[in-house]
């Protein structure tokens, strides 16, 4: 790294936030990328624009009291980094989930921030969460851990201020939860204050497919670059869960084989390819059961499972990983490359470690795409929901993927173009960062000292 702009703000960073190694990882990753970027824009360093992305707007961490079903009190942690407002209103999910922690919170928000720009649509960065594990958990317990979060939330969001989702753990059943409990204290119908709603209340056509469907579409521009296309592609795919079952459903619909899905506690690998209606549905089953065993779908279709193993290294064309961060290391990536993997399409927020990205990216045979571009069909059909609510209308499934659509080959085109301007070929990692970056970054300069 040569640029002093960089090396400086790194330093800082790294000082700053010595105990929180995801957040320094991703604040790693995507600087490196911006080289080029500082050289043609000296008043980014003059507007400290690095410096001030870095450090989140604001950081609220707050206790959680709830009971359990026989009586007992229980206490977790909850949280909300509000990263940046520079474009829109804060924008992101939120995670229930053991692991969550503030590193985890504020790289997840920091991500958040590029991915949302990347959509073109106005909404900031943000993400929250709490260390509470929904494993096991009843409704009833669901519903009052939801109500409870929401009530020390409820004074930090709004439609025109922090507009929450789902994420890891918290799906449509939660957000109603925590809908109806802020509805509750505010005494307002703000349904554009959540996204991810049902849809009897507000909820976006295609919001459960969108980050699925997303990841797909952005896939396809990948294989038209390469003169490639999904028909008869074979395919990998880490998770269960709504991103999964989105991707599965529309990769099958389009040609493609998914033959292997994984889990907590292994991955099943079905040859003849998860490509049946009710097989599909039988990830929606698994998750609502909250048994997190991945090992049922074995048993249910017999066919092959591998206790405590991930799917890498499989023989197929195209593997994404669409569980959680880090889930791919080195290990993972050399067997990957060995197999002849020709796609690896990251879909889950910053699933591969840092040492394993590099490998992979200095590997000629293998296309990388990277999460923050490859997921954005998540938040941008939560952002379509936030112009339905505030239109209070509902446009038509067809309406939703059309814009879906467009929205995820314009993410690919401008990364595509950005990467190739500032010297890096086809680098879609490099390339996601650079496009939204010059327009946060311009934003930011236009708004003055804030
Ligand atoms: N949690 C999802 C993400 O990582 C969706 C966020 C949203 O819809 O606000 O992008």
């Amino acid at each position: 790294m040569k640029n002093t702009y960089i090396q400086r703000v790194l330093h800082e960073t790294r000082f700053r936030n010595a105990d929180e190694p995801e957040f320094l990882q991703t604040v790693e990753e995507i600087v490196a990328t911006l080289e080029p970027v500082m050289a043609a824009h000296p008043e980014y360093e003059k507007y400290c624009v690095l410096e001030r992305l870095i450090e989140p707007d604001r950081v609220i961490s707050f206790r959680v009291v709830w009971e359990d079903d026989e009586g007992n009190y229980h206490v977790n942690r909850g949280y909300r980094v509000q990263t940046s407002s520079a474009i829109g209103p804060y924008k992101g999910g939120l995670r229930f989930h053991p692991s969550v922690n503030l590193s985890m919170m504020k790289f997840l928000g920091f991500e958040q921030t590029f991915k949302n720009c990347l959509t073109g649509l106005p909404m900031g960065g943000g993400k929250g969460g709490s260390d509470f594990n929904p494993h096991g958990r009843s409704d009833n317990e669901i519903m009052r851990f939801c109500q409870a979060f929401m009530t020390e939330l409820y004074r930090h969001i709004g439609p025109s201020c922090d507009v929450p989702a789902g994420d890891v753990g918290v799906g449509s059943q939660e957000i109603g939860y925590l809908f109806g409990q802020y509805k509750r204290i505010k005494n307002q119908y703000e349904n554009g204050a959540l996204t991810g709603k049902h849809m009897p209340y507000g909820g976006s056509p295609l919001r459960p497919e969108a980050t699925g469907y997303g990841a797909t579409y952005y896939l396809n521009e990948v294989l038209k670059h390469n003169n490639d296309t999904i028909e008869g592609k074979t395919f990998a795919l880490s998770g269960y869960g709504n991103v999964t079952w989105g991707a599965v459903k529309k990769i099958t619909e389009l040609g493609g084989k998914v033959v292997a899905i994984s889990g907590h506690d292994g991955y099943v690998y079905d040859e003849n390819g998860i490509n049946t209606d009710e097989k599909i549905d039988f990830l929606l089953d698994m998750r609502a059961s909250r048994r997190n065993r991945v090992a049922d779908y074995a048993e249910r279709f017999g066919c092959q499972y591998f206790p405590g193993k991930k799917p890498w290294g499989i023989k197929v064309d195209v593997c994404m990983p669409c569980a959680i961060q880090n889930e791919v290391d080195v290990e993972d990536a050399e067997r990957i490359v060995a197999a002849g993997t020709k796609y690896y399409i990251e879909v889950s927020n910053m699933p591969t470690t840092s040492d394993a990205l590099a490998y992979l990216l200095g590997q000629p045979g293998i296309i990388v795409a990277p999460s923050k571009a490859v997921n954005a069909g998540g938040v941008a059909v939560s952002g379509l929901e936030m112009s339905q609510n505030s239109e209070r209308l509902t446009w038509t499934d067809e309406e939703v993927d059309a814009k879906l659509h467009a929205i995820m080959k314009n993410i690919h085109d401008q990364s595509a173009a950005a990467a190739e301007k500032y010297g890096y070929g086809y680098n879609l990692v490099a390339g996601a960062n650079i496009a939204s970056f010059i327009k946060i970054a311009d934003a930011m300069v236009a708004q003055g000292m804030v």
